[in-house]
């Protein structure tokens, strides 16, 4: 018969192993054996690829190797780390059983094995594998099908510290909302993931968002799957939800129950964000502003790096979710306001408190971590310190009369558990190891069984010692010595010389049970040697199995005050912030901005925070202060539009960057970089600055730039603030200056939005005299010498030159070029050629006169009757004398003339 491959069949751990893989295809599983975990087939070389670890194999499968790696237990946090920051998921499979109990049903029976976690992106809790201070959001996006257009919804929790917000959205400005929160993961039910109409969205997002069954999301059992999560009849208490922000808040429970089994993390309840309450910045605006991070993904240089004051995790992830979300409404940005002008006229209070909160450590990520049974004694430690500070500061502030927010703050810190602060503080000890099962963590005197067991094991180790000392007088044997292992337990030990005295004679026989013989020691134990053992051993395993105890019994008072310490920590957060941006605003001289219902758009002295601390820092500088007035003048209902022309490198940019971060940093309730600031609330911040090229996406600059424009001529109102630089570069001249002209005029007419916009195109000048809020400004250079300077002055007026030619040379041009390009300059604005650069090329002797003054001999005057430039310059060389170097910047210069 033909012959069948016959395959050994899998082993029962192959078995066990392909069955909890099928449940788990989109994970890397990490399946627990002994000290490690492996990883098989598929999964081991995508790991052993990522984690530069060595691929081996075991037994046979169908035939074939199986390709296996592992990662040992104990450095198990740091392997997850690098996959989870490449974008894998991992599920984590333990043995749930001990071995010896699967040896009772069978020689061949396979210890029992569950993934307990699986570990996304959006899930983790390990201090390792997060950031102190960003937040690490998972979000979930709901969408639901009405008679109209679908409405949306966004959901998002961190799970390390149980904040859980949700908000309304719509299709147009679904990712500016997903940005604005940058979650680092984004789940979607499966049909909605596919919606062709989302696929911008999904394309843009990449990695971070990923597909889940529609189960997931279902509406109509949202209801009743978030009551069972929160312990509550109904959701309704919560505030009545739309549907789509049901289904988003039931994907992300759900989620949470798929990927943390058994445990559940101590979320707070959703709490909704209205739209209208937050600055819309739309997305491309957000990453040109460099708010949190840099255009290339960096901290530093973005705006937080620069404004970042704060002490503690909990502040600076406060302060970066404010940036992000600047208010609309001015009592409650008055409130922030009134707390940093109460630190900022208070600054030893605001020391004092700086100083108390340096002992504050992440309690809302150690409570997450503590309640979902994985924590260990120094989470304990980090609430009992963060208690403990929590009440120091509370009596920082016994006579002072504080601000509305600050108040608040001050109560939620009062309703801090005493108890359970007193508790912590009598029952930890000073030092605290990594994990529970090393014991040791419990304060002596706090439990008198425990106190006594310890005293029995360490008097047991002392009798020890004094019985070592006793055999080897009594067997003349300097070297004899009692030793401890993990194998044998207690043991004496003698060199093989001298194992005669232990072995001689009957009596010494009966006396020392021998051990084991190794190369040059012999090995024996006592009857009385093993009695004291097994009193240690049994006086610290039942010093452990108290100390276990405690930490159970800590751990359910903690997580019971959940609610109380997450709003306690929310507090001193907060507290951390208002210090931190006091402090900034005393040493940099910020103001208080005044932000009103008004369309006021005042600067005076305005500064870019991030140039002006990078000039200091390379000692250069001093910034050059800035006004910008965008305000309604006399009776007109709406703002101004600046148009601003300059050189380049005239600083333009960093004039209209800095006016929009006055605005967010206004509307944030933080002091402002400016000796006076007059804004009227802001609702939508557009901009198009730099050059953000998209062209792994297939799009030029020129039609990023346009797409980008379009975006805010569809959708800037009354309340906006435009920001827009250099419209219209991308493109031939005549086409860029007519796109530019009639994007001010519609600005200004449509819009009617407040506008600085900043442009290379000096005809567009002449449009103040038709639009009536339009006003030129310019930045002022001084000419020196024939050289340009800079002034980086914001002035009225138009620039009459673009000293475009005199920047050239600044950045080191050839001074042929330099100088050929003056002679250009000055033909064409002389009216010479009018235009008509065939004439240029015709009628000028191009390089040769440069070429004769500035370069090499060998390029020496050689006047000879020329057709062209190519002929001018080709007179000109000399093979025989050039080195070979000059000969090929010669042909440089040839090619340039082609
Ligand atoms: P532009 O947009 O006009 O080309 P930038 O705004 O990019 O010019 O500014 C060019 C450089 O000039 C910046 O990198 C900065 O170092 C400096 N600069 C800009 N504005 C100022 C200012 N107000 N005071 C001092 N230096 C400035």
């Amino acid at each position: 018969s033909p012959a069948q491959p016959a395959f050994a069949p899998p082993t029962p751990m192959m078995e066990q192993y392909l069955e909890i893989k099928a449940v788990n295809p989109d994970s890397l599983l990490f399946y627990r054996m002994g000290d490690f975990y492996e990883l098989f087939f598929d999964d081991a070389e995508v790991a052993a690829q990522a984690l530069g670890i060595v691929l081996t194999k075991r037994g046979k499968h169908q035939g074939h190797d199986i390709p296996m790696c592992g990662v040992p237990v104990h450095a198990a946090d740091d392997y997850l780390q690098k996959l989870i920051a490449l974008g894998f998921r991992v599920a984590v499979c333990e043995q749930t059983e001990d071995p010896a109990e699967a040896k009772k049903r069978g020689s061949k029976a396979v210890v029992r094995r569950e993934v307990i976690r699986l570990v996304t992106p959006g899930t983790i809790t390990e201090d390792k594998l997060l950031a102190p201070a960003d937040s690490n959001f998972l979000m979930a996006l709901g969408r639901m099908k009405g008679a109209a257009d679908p409405s949306y919804a966004l959901a998002w929790i961190d799970i390390s510290t149980g904040t859980f917000k949700v908000t309304e959205t719509a299709q147009d400005r679904l990712l500016a909302d997903i940005l604005r929160v940058d979650p680092r993961e984004l789940i979607v039910a499966e049909p909605v993931f596919h919606a062709p109409e989302l696929k911008p969205v999904f394309d843009m997002l990449g990695r971070v968002a990923s597909p889940q069954p529609s189960s997931l999301f279902d509406s109509t059992s949202a209801p009743a799957r978030i009551a069972r999560f929160f312990e509550v009849a109904t959701p309704d208490s919560f505030g009545t939800f739309g549907r789509a922000e049901l289904s988003a808040i039931s994907g992300i429970i759900a989620y949470v129950e798929k990927t943390q089994k058994a445990e559940r993390p101590p979320l707070s309840r959703p709490e909704r964000e209205e739209n209208s309450a937050t600055l819309f910045i739309d997305p491309a605006t957000r990453a040109n502003l460099e708010l949190l991070r840099t255009l290339s993904g960096q901290r530093e240089g973005s705006l937080f790096k620069a404004i970042d004051r704060t002490i503690t995790g909990g502040g600076a992830r406060l302060l970066a979710e404010r940036l992000t979300a600047p208010l609309t409404d001015p009592a409650a940005i008055a409130a922030r306001l009134d707390s940093i002008s109460f630190f900022h006229s208070e600054p030893r209070l605001g020391e004092a408190l700086r100083l108390a909160l340096k002992g504050v450590a992440d309690m809302p990520r150690a409570l997450s971590r503590l309640a979902l049974n994985r924590g260990g004694p120094r989470d304990l430690g980090a609430l009992h310190s963060g208690l403990a500070a929590a009440t120091t500061i509370a009596g920082l502030f016994t006579d002072t009369v504080a601000p509305t927010e600050i108040g608040k703050a001050l109560e939620a810190i009062a309703a801090l558990p005493q108890q359970l602060t007193q508790h912590l503080e009598q029952a930890l000890g000073d030092e605290m190891p990594l994990l529970k099962r090393d014991g040791g963590f419990v304060r002596a005197g706090y439990d008198a069984e425990l106190d006594e067991m310890r005293a029995l094991r360490d008097e047991s180790r002392r009798i020890i010692a004094a019985m070592e000392r006793d055999l080897s007088e009594e067997t003349n044997i300097r070297s004899l010595k009692i030793r401890h292992n993990n194998v044998l337990g207690y043991y004496i030990e003698v060199t093989a010389n001298h194992a005669a005295v232990m072995t001689g004679t009957d009596e010494a026989k009966a006396r020392f049970i021998h051990r084991q013989t190794m190369a040059n020691a012999m090995r024996f134990t006592t009857t009385q040697l093993a009695e004291l053992e097994s009193k240690i051993a049994n006086a610290a395993a039942r010093a452990l199995a108290i100390e276990l105890a405690v930490f159970d019994t800590l751990v359910k008072e903690v997580v019971a005050q959940a609610q109380a310490i997450r709003a306690g920590a929310d507090a001193l957060a907060m507290l951390d912030v208002s210090a931190a941006l006091a402090l900034l605003a005393a040493r940099e001289d910020w103001r208080r901005p005044q932000v009103d219902a008004s369309l006021a758009f005042e600067i005076e002295g305005g500064r870019h925070p991030v140039v002006e601390q990078a000039l200091r820092q390379a000692g250069e500088g001093p910034f050059v202060a800035n006004d910008c007035d965008l305000s309604p003048e006399g009776s007109a209902r709406h703002g101004a539009i600046w148009l601003l022309t300059g050189p380049n490198m005239g600083g333009k940019s960093t004039f209209l960057r800095q006016n929009a971060l006055i605005a967010i940093l206004a509307q944030t309730g933080s002091f402002v970089p400016a000796t006076k600031a007059h804004i009227g609330i802001v609702d939508r911040l557009f901009s198009r600055v730099g050059a953000s090229d998209d062209l792994a996406r297939g799009r030029s600059t020129f039609m990023v730039e346009m797409v980008e424009t379009a975006a805010i001529l569809n959708q800037a109102g009354d309340r906006s603030l435009v920001i827009l630089d250099e419209i219209g570069r991308g493109t031939a001249t005549f086409d860029g200056l007519s796109i530019a002209w009639a994007a001010v005029e519609y600005l200004h007419e449509k819009n009617c939005c407040r506008a600085i916009f900043a442009t290379h195109f000096h005809e567009m000048t002449a449009l103040s005299e038709k639009l009536a809020r339009l006003h030129n400004v310019t930045m002022r250079v001084k000419e020196w010498e024939g050289d340009v300077v800079f002034l980086h002055e914001i002035g009225k007026g138009a620039a009459d030159r673009s000293y475009g030619v005199q920047v050239a040379r600044l950045a080191g041009l050839p001074q042929a070029v330099v100088a050929r390009a003056k002679e250009v300059l000055h033909q064409l604005e002389s009216g010479e050629v009018s235009g008509k650069t065939e004439r240029l090329i015709d009628d000028l002797p191009l390089f040769s006169a440069a070429l004769r003054h500035e370069t090499a001999p060998h390029l020496a005057p050689h006047p000879a009757p020329h057709i062209d430039a190519l002929g001018a310059m080709l007179d000109g060389l000399h093979p025989d004398e050039m080195t070979p170097r000059e000969a090929l910047e010669a042909l440089y210069l040839l090619k340039g003339l082609a």
